[in-house]
């Protein structure tokens, strides 16, 4: 398997820059394939047996995604945006699964470790490489309720919305007036987006 450092390069080349997050998810990913039982990286077919719940949007998340070959795209990356610095790794094929949060105190105690590095930043890196798994995270085992649907390589007919006219797949529907419609025509008040007309 690769090791710490070829892992941490390659979060560096798709993140796009070397950062504490990218560190910290090296580790945290590591940390939960561990307890999972995988030595490293899963490979081949054990590619399938994983999906990971993230629950902040930022560096981290990256090399999680990198580490872990679970991807947005392949249904096996799910996002809760909690703004939490915690990520859930679930196996598949045994149905256990562990979920990891970093421990907010780890940057103090990098203040106090390396106050010979100049920046904030420096000493995070620092203190990533360094600090033991229980010292950076807290952990806890948890059972994760993955109905069908939500399955990587689910297949489900697709629903046409009588409002929008949009497609719709996986069984993101809701009734309303014992109708059945799309999410933004059943929630407007949900939507991220509105219609500008004319074009601005
Ligand atoms: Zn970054
Ligand atoms: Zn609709």
């Amino acid at each position: 398997m690769e090791s710490f450092d070829e892992l941490l390069n390659q979060a560096e080349a798709a993140h796009g820059h070397l950062c504490a997050g990218q560190i910290l998810g090296v580790r945290m990913a590591l940390l939960g394939l561990s307890r999972l039982g995988f030595d490293g990286p899963p490979q081949g077919s054990d590619r399938k047996r994983l999906v990971t719940y993230v629950e902040i949007d930022r560096c981290a998340t990256d090399a999680i995604g990198l580490v872990t070959g679970c991807r947005l795209g392949k249904r096996a990356l799910k996002f809760r945006d909690w703004g939490k610095m915690a990520a859930t790794f679930v196996d598949l094929a045994t149905g256990r699964a562990i979920r990891i949060v970093a421990i907010e105190d780890s940057r103090e105690l990098a203040d106090r470790l390396y106050p010979q590095l100049e920046t904030k930043s420096q000493r995070q890196m620092q203190a990533y490489r360094e600090l033991t798994d229980s010292q950076l995270f807290r952990e806890q085992w948890v059972r994760v309720a993955l109905p069908d649907n939500e399955l990587p390589g689910h297949k489900g007919g697709q629903f046409l919305c009588p409002r929008c006219g949009e497609g719709v797949s996986f069984g993101r529907i809701a009734v309303v007036n014992g109708e059945r419609l799309c999410l933004s025509c059943a929630h407007p008040e949900l939507s991220y987006w509105e219609p500008v007309d004319p074009q601005p």
